[in-house]
């Protein structure tokens, strides 16, 4: 279709950031837009992510130059007003588990190689360094990664919804399970689960875990390898952590309002899963969770729990971001990656350019979902 961006009408499913962030790029680019989320918006993983920036590690070349530019793009925003206090750049600390030190050393070469910022720390170096940490938890060598940040994503979600609402975007919220029409082979438009019908130019999928189930009806398929996975909210605690902390039985963020996030994965056999698709988990574990984040933080404060929410993390099957249109259904387009915290704000830039323009970009080029037909 030969629609020019400014006329184009766009129905974006999911209130995640994905959705959102892709939403508020397409108003840029000067589409209209409607938004349809199934419950609340941050209500999936956006609602419970520790949403550490970052490219650490090792991945594939190109998955690590749309993460740096993921970055990038926060780094953008946190410029524009550092003052925030749900965007902050205090580096990013992890480490291995005692007798794992070669591992430390060979993920610090590789990051030192490929030119991501990452230094190799003694534990008597690491309070200097980063503050707010107890350096008598680190028995070996760290790693710092000073470029890295953390976001607070429902709070970035409030923020791209006010330049959303300014935009004239359309938000349709409680629409229930909203599926993909299609005629003559291309998409439509949108259905709410009350039958409520939205026509539109294109559609972006953007449903986190549940983005493959969406797609499924299309005879499209998208491997699925979400976990249940766990976010654990501190109430208020004195601390001086700006940090991301990522170590062998806790992670840690800080959050605004003067709280701690929390979160690993060593709980998840503890997880229940309910016959009507709700989790829990013993409050003993999630204590323990704050225990082991405790005997992170200088000082070791007193951890207790305020929140916690369990849901499905998304990930796809081959652990690689999933961003382009469907070459079985034109016109319909997905969403679905590990690390969207990271990724939120730059993959709705190239994606909205995509759907605006119909120009392909380069850098999605490796993440098309047509990799798995
Ligand atoms: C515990 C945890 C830790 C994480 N840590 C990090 C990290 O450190 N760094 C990082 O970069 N990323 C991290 N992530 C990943 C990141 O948070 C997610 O990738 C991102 O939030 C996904 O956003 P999304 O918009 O794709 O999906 P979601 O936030 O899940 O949103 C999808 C939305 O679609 C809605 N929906 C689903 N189906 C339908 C339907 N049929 N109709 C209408 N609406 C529908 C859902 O209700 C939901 O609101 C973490 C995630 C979790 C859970």
């Amino acid at each position: 279709m030969s629609t020019s961006p400014a006329s184009k009408r766009v129905a974006v499913i999911g209130g995640g950031i994905l959705g959102v962030s892709t939403a508020v790029h397409l108003l840029r680019e000067g589409a209209s837009v409607v938004l349809l989320s199934e419950q609340g918006l941050a209500s999936g993983a956006t609602g419970r992510s520790l949403s550490w920036l970052n490219s650490a590690g090792e991945r594939s070349t190109p998955y690590h130059q749309l993460r740096v530019a993921g970055v990038d793009r926060y780094r953008t925003l946190f410029a524009a007003d550092p003052g925030r206090d749900w965007l902050q750049f205090g580096g990013g600390l992890m480490w291995h588990a005692e007798g794992e030190q070669i591992a430390t050393e060979t993920r610090h070469e590789y990051e030192t190689a490929i030119g991501y910022d990452s230094k190799l720390l003694a534990p008597e170096q690491i309070s200097a360094a980063v503050p707010g940490v107890e350096a008598a938890a680190v028995t070996d060598s760290a790693i710092f990664n000073p470029g890295e940040g953390w976001v607070s994503l429902p709070d970035l979600v409030e923020f791209l919804m006010d330049e959303f609402h300014e935009r004239g975007g359309e938000l349709v919220l409680n629409a229930g399970k909203v599926s993909v029409t299609v005629d003559g082979g291309r998409a439509s438009g949108v259905e709410t689960a009350a039958g409520q019908t939205y026509p539109a130019d294109a559609v972006l999928v953007a449903c986190g875990a549940a983005t493959p189930a969406v797609v499924a009806p299309l005879g499209v398929e998208i491997p699925n390898g979400s976990p249940v996975s766990m976010l654990v909210l501190t109430k208020p605690v004195e601390h001086e952590l700006k940090a991301v902390l990522n170590t062998p039985r806790a992670a840690v963020r800080p959050n605004p309002g003067h709280a701690l996030a929390l979160d690993h994965d060593w709980y998840e056999e503890h997880i229940i899963e309910h016959s009507d698709g709700t989790f829990s988990i013993p409050e003993d574990v999630v204590q323990e969770l704050a225990d082991e984040a405790a005997k992170l933080i200088a000082g070791h404060p007193e951890l207790k729990p305020a929140s916690w929410k369990i849901g499905y993390k998304p990930i796809p099957g081959d652990g690689e971001p999933v961003l382009g249109e469907l070459g079985q259904v034109p016109g319909c387009f997905v969403a679905f990656t590990h690390s969207g915290a990271t990724l939120g704000l730059i993959a709705g830039e190239l994606l909205a350019g995509e759907i605006a323009t119909g120009r392909k970009h380069p850098m999605l080029a490796t993440f098309r979902p047509g990799r798995f037909s």
